[in-house]
């Protein structure tokens, strides 16, 4: 049951129409296309994490429902262990109904449902995989002091912590700091917890100063296209590791990518510098945004250059 990285974390069925625009409220609109797609921070980042290679476990909670079902399937076909995916009648499986215009706006309902269920019974046992792991990963799309007990343990276990404050909370516990050996946060994120807008790479390597001054060994911020800047109490001077460029066609998921690709890095090849983690990391998520969708554009091993392993 042992894994590498173990994310505790969110999983929710993506319920997606194609619309050629938004309906105002009380109305009833005609879509073109309806799809069901995988999502919720946690699965997506477990799963780009299982698909480099990563020996993987996921702990979450769905409901006892058709959704809930088809996640677990979802997970095992990505080769996750399942062993601690809870399943309970008390809640639904988390959701995002999601309305797309033909302009690429949307507007998304989130239902966490039995995500906000998942408890510290739960994690009591999951403890042995998780304080056996070599990275833990956890993000806020479950009841954040859930994530900071996962935060925790690991710490104290001597894993690496991966810690992706999303969605963001202006009001973040500060133990969330000194518990992350990396806090990974995307510009938007960066600003609410910081209250400074990231419009550059300057502002960048300033909120990132001020995150690492909070009590995390290393602090990184994804920019999109122009990759991510990182600083760190080893080294303390912003540094910028561009991404590639390529066509982006859909960015959903491109966080998630990275977050996964950092873990199984992490994991797996401790001797390269972070910044040489950032680097493929970056590649793997630029990647994804050449597909559509968050999960189903997220690259297998096989599918990439072999100098990333
Ligand atoms: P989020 O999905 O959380 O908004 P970002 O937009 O910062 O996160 O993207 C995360 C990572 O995905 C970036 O650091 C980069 O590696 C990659 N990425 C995102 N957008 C692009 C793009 N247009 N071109 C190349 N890489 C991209």
């Amino acid at each position: 049951m042992a894994a590498d990285v173990v994310v505790v974390g969110s999983c929710m069925t993506d319920l997606v129409s194609l619309t050629t625009r938004l309906p105002r409220a009380g109305e009833t609109i005609l879509g073109h296309k309806f799809f069901i797609g995988f999502g919720g921070k946690g699965a997506n980042q477990c799963v780009q994490s299982a698909r480099l290679g990563a020996k993987t476990s996921l702990i979450c909670k769905v409901g006892k429902d058709s959704f809930g079902n088809d996640y677990v399937e979802n997970l095992k076909k990505n080769g996750i262990s399942t062993a601690f995916v809870g399943q309970t009648a008390d809640a639904a499986t988390g959701t995002a109904s999601i309305i797309v215009n033909s302009e690429g706006e949307n507007v998304v309902v989130i239902v966490p449902g039995a995500n906000l269920l998942l408890n510290f019974e739960d994690l009591k046992m999951a403890s042995d995989v998780i304080c056996k792991a070599k990275v833990v990963v956890c993000q806020l799309e479950i009841t954040p002091a859930v994530s900071l007990e996962v935060l925790k343990m690991a710490h104290a276990s001597g894993a690496k912590t991966l810690f992706n404050p999303a969605p963001a909370l202006a009001d973040l516990d500060p133990q969330f700091y000194t518990h992350s050996d990396i806090f990974c946060c995307n510009e938007t994120e960066a600003e609410i917890l910081t209250g400074i807008p990231v419009g550059n790479l300057e502002d960048a390597g300033k909120v990132g100063r001020m995150l690492l001054e909070r009590g995390c060994k290393l602090v990184i911020v994804t920019l999109g296209a122009e990759g991510c800047m990182m600083i760190s109490v080893e080294e303390p001077i912003p540094k910028h590791v561009p991404a590639g460029k390529v066509r982006a066609m859909d960015t959903t998921g491109a966080g998630d990518s990275f977050v996964g690709a950092l873990a199984f890095y992490l994991a797996y090849y401790p001797k390269l510098s972070i910044g040489e983690m950032i680097r493929n990391s970056n590649y793997v998520a630029s990647v994804s945004v050449q597909a559509a969708g968050a999960q189903s554009s997220y690259p297998y091993r096989k599918d990439l250059p072999q100098n990333l392993f």
